[in-house]
């Protein structure tokens, strides 16, 4: 589903926050709490503040809610030893350090009918026949575009806004937590949605990484890194019962709110109207300028997986707009990883056939009804022949 606004529900499942489709459907707070926690830990904002279709979108295209969730066969399975970073690194080695360009942001795209003229913020230019786009929509709000965006992406770039997230890792002399028979994975409605071990693959730097989303971390950007520190230290404290947990050896944060250029984390997210009223503009390219970023991404949006997809499509609109490839081979599906094939998602046989409360509800009222007309028959066949004969006369009545 590349397309959400197009599915049969858009229109409502747009009109609706994914706080309004809980309250409708969850029979009781610690349910509601549960999404909500669920909510920040995977969009990092409130219910209250996603559009119930982007809701369901973003799990579809992460391949369900388990995938998304688990860490087993799920998003947080896989770690890079040595960092994420690695890869810009590598791919800045591969086409040459000297061609990338860092800590220059771009302010202006110049576009004609021969090429785009990028323009920095040190004052230097670039000449490019095409230029691909990679930044959060949000973002494209601070470059000037001569000549101006059009009317709908302007409008889509002002509804995009980025979740919320402080990133903490707190390093301590030993992993105090399994010793006191923890795994280290907290998910909780206070402070911080989760939390789980970073201790390294042989054990060395036992550490505890918090990832204080949504409300939470717009509650804590207002106190001082210290503040922050001595909160999640007795919030651990008390989790893991352990005043070990008042005595980190190192804390490191990352306070994406105030990082200028993503303006948060860990994906922009529509509230509701925005996908199905301005979603057909937000991969549609602008003469030479094309764009991707995460958040233009068919599957797993919000992750480096959809980054990289995402840039994928928009060379290959490049090279189709140069004639190197036909438009069909434009979207392409990623092949599966030979090193690390998807796995089938083990599900309990309960998991599978547990009905909702309200299929529930339903059921048992309607074999209800089914057990009381059964007995009424072989009990009482004079009493259902009376209530077949009133019924008869309504619907005479009705024809
Ligand atoms: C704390 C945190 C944890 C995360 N954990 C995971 C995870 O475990 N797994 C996962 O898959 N994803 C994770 N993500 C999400 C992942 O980082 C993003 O999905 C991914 O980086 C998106 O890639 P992108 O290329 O679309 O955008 P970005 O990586 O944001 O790249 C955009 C780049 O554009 C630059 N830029 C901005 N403005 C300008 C300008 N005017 N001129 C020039 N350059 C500019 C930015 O500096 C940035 O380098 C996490 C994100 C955060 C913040």
């Amino acid at each position: 589903m590349a397309n959400p606004w197009e599915c049969a529900n858009a229109k409502e499942w747009d009109s609706m926050t994914a706080k309004e489709w809980f309250d409708k459907i969850c029979w009781c707070q610690s349910t509601k709490n549960t999404a909500a926690i669920l909510t920040r830990t995977i969009y990092a904002v409130e219910p209250e503040d996603v559009s119930f279709l982007y809701f369901l979108w973003y799990l579809k295209v992460g391949h369900g809610f388990l995938r998304v969730m688990q860490t087993e066969d799920g998003a947080q399975e896989r770690k890079f030893e040595g960092g994420s970073q690695q890869i810009c690194e590598k791919i800045a080695d591969l086409i040459g350090k000297e061609k990338v360009v860092c800590n220059s942001p771009v302010i202006k795209l110049e576009q004609s009918e021969d090429g785009v003229i990028v323009r920095t913020s040190d004052g230097s230019t670039y000449q490019a026949k095409h230029v691909i786009s990679a930044l959060a929509p949000t973002l494209l709000g601070r470059i000037a575009f001569s000549p101006p965006l059009p009317p709908l992406k302007t409008q889509l770039i002002q509804r995009f806004p980025m979740g919320s997230v402080i990133k903490a890792i707190l390093f301590y002399e030993n992993s105090y937590w399994s010793e006191n028979g923890y795994n280290g994975t907290v998910g909780s409605d206070v402070i911080l949605p989760s939390a789980c071990d970073d201790t390294k693959p042989d054990g060395s730097y036992p550490a505890i990484v918090a990832f204080i989303n949504g409300k939470h971390a717009r509650e804590m950007t207002q106190l001082t890194k210290d503040e922050r520190k001595r909160i999640l230290c007795e919030f651990f404290a008390e989790i893991f019962e352990s005043d070990e947990a008042l005595r980190p050896v190192n804390y490191v944060e990352k306070n994406w709110l105030t990082e200028e250029f993503s303006g948060g984390c860990y994906v922009g997210v529509t509230p509701p109207g925005v996908l199905t009223q301005f979603g057909p503009v937000l991969r549609e390219p602008y003469g030479r300028i094309y764009f991707a970023g995460t958040e233009t991404a068919t599957e797993w949006t919000g992750y480096m997986e959809g980054g990289v997809q995402a840039g994928e499509r928009a060379a290959r609109e490049v090279l189709h707009a140069v004639g190197k490839i036909s438009k069909d081979e434009i979207w392409q599906d990623e092949p599966v990883s030979p090193d690390l094939p998807v796995m089938p998602l083990i599900t309990t046989k309960w998991e599978k056939v547990l009905p909702s409360v309200p299929a529930f509800i339903n059921f048992t009222i309607f074999s209800a009804i089914l057990c009381a007309g059964a007995i009424v028959v072989v009990k009482k066949p004079s009493l259902f022949d009376a209530i077949k004969t009133s019924l008869t006369n309504i619907a005479t009545l009705q024809l």
